[in-house]
């Protein structure tokens, strides 16, 4: 097949850990290189956000990224590029009559939007992955969401016109089903995790980023440092657990960061600043020997459509500790590959984790079970290959998207 992947904000090119680069970016990345192997032709469309970008990139994995012309050629928060999206669409058009592909994946509900226009246009089939969906934001982060006022009607909208809803999460399939989307339209895909990079292996992928302990026991959290990943939670129960440091990455990107000096005031108020440490954005090449430095990686946020993170940590064999909600609720084993627990809630979090730093015993037989988890289910090939299975469904077939009202924007 040829398949055009769009991803208006998250290039597969970009570095990670910033504002607005985290899992989706790394999803894309992985998607179009597992569907490389299996032979299929692959081309990336994502926002040129930078002048000096060529129009098009041929990466190593066998996929091209195409950078369309929409909005200035420089970093825009995601939340402000709605405006640019109808350009975006209209280049898109164009760069898809040249690519001639059997069917469009977009990531995100901008994505979504420009591609069912695009699609529409060429009557081409769209799949569509949500990644996060507004109503779910809405929900948790009340009046400081800041995505455009029409975002959840325009998700409606295209999940509506899409052929396929491509979700990476059961709890996904529910929350499509509240806006009033069937869930015999959508097919569970979740991300995956490259296990030839995420591996127990100590003698694999560098150490040089590793801060030297200087406690007896290690807890890291890992990702964007925004608001919603709830580190200030894990902040929190460190007051209940006694020799025990807190390794925070993710951030360090050119856009400012309050979340940075927040975090870092929680845990001076808290009497703890001396055992937290916010390491900055740490490379993708790194984060191996990160994860294996750790005792437990803890992944507190408030709602997470999928995380990727607690996959890493497991493909590295260490458990994890994650709050009970959205992707985790399918990839954590409570009591089996580590434990879930509320989310905001600093007591339960702190008993969970306290109990698994007692048992080495019990850490390991949960590592154990955590990997085998991740290497029978969650190999890039194999959700390359269920992606494509679901592509399979509409290719050939006449696109579904004229239902697409032109007005949305
Ligand atoms: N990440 C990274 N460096 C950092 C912080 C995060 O490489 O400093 C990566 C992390 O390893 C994971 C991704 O960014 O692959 C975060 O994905 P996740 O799904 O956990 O969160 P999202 O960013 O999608 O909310």
């Amino acid at each position: 097949m040829r398949i055009a992947l769009v991803s208006e904000h998250a290039s597969p090119l970009a570095a990670i850990g910033g504002v607005d680069a985290g899992g989706q970016n790394v999803h894309v990345a992985e998607l179009a290189a597992g569907l490389v192997r299996l032979g299929h032709s692959v081309a990336v469309y994502t926002r040129r956000d930078d002048a000096e970008l060529a129009e098009r990139v041929e990466t190593a994995a066998g996929y091209e990224v195409v950078h369309v012309p929409a909005g200035p050629a420089a970093p825009v928060p995601k939340d402000d590029l709605w405006p640019h999206m109808a350009a975006f669409a209209d280049h898109l058009t164009e760069m898809l009559k040249f690519q001639q592909p059997d069917l469009v994946h977009a990531h995100f509900w901008m994505s979504a939007w420009a591609s069912a226009r695009a699609a529409r246009r060429l009557n081409l089939p769209l799949h569509v992955t949500f990644h996060a969906l507004g109503s779910v934001k809405r929900r948790y982060q009340g009046p400081a969401d800041t995505s455009p006022l029409n975002r959840i009607r325009v998700e409606v909208a295209v999940a509506t016109a899409a052929d396929r809803i491509v979700a990476t999460a059961t709890d996904e399939v529910r929350e499509l089903a509240l806006l009033g989307i069937p869930s015999s339209k959508v097919s569970v895909v979740p991300c995956g995790v490259d296990l030839d990079h995420f591996t127990p292996d100590p003698t694999t992928h560098g150490s040089s980023a590793v801060p030297e302990r200087s406690c007896r026991y290690r807890l890291l959290s890992v990702g964007r440092l925004v608001p919603r990943k709830g580190y200030d939670i894990v902040i929190e129960a460190l007051t209940r657990l006694p020799e025990t440091e807190l390794l925070i990455a993710g951030g360090g990107d050119a856009t400012p960061e309050p979340e940075h000096d927040r975090l870092a005031a929680v845990a001076e108020r808290l009497g703890v600043a001396d055992r937290v440490r916010l390491i900055g954005q740490i490379a993708r090449t790194d984060m191996p020997a990160l994860l294996r430095s750790a005792d437990l990686v803890v992944c507190s946020p408030w709602y997470e459509p999928f995380g990727i993170v607690p996959l890493e940590a497991m493909a590295c064999g260490v458990p994890v500790v994650a709050s009970a909600v959205g992707g985790m609720l399918d990839t954590v084993v409570d009591a089996v590959t580590g434990a879930l627990v509320p989310p905001r809630d600093p007591v339960a979090l702190a008993e969970a984790v306290g109990q698994m730093l007692e048992s080495p015993s019990r850490r390991a037989e949960l590592a154990r079970a955590g990997l085998e988890r991740v290497r029978s289910r969650y190999s890039w090939d194999r959700v390359a290959a269920d992606t494509a299975a679901v592509y399979q469904q509409t290719v050939g077939r006449q696109s579904a998207g004229q239902a697409l009202s032109a007005p949305l924007g």
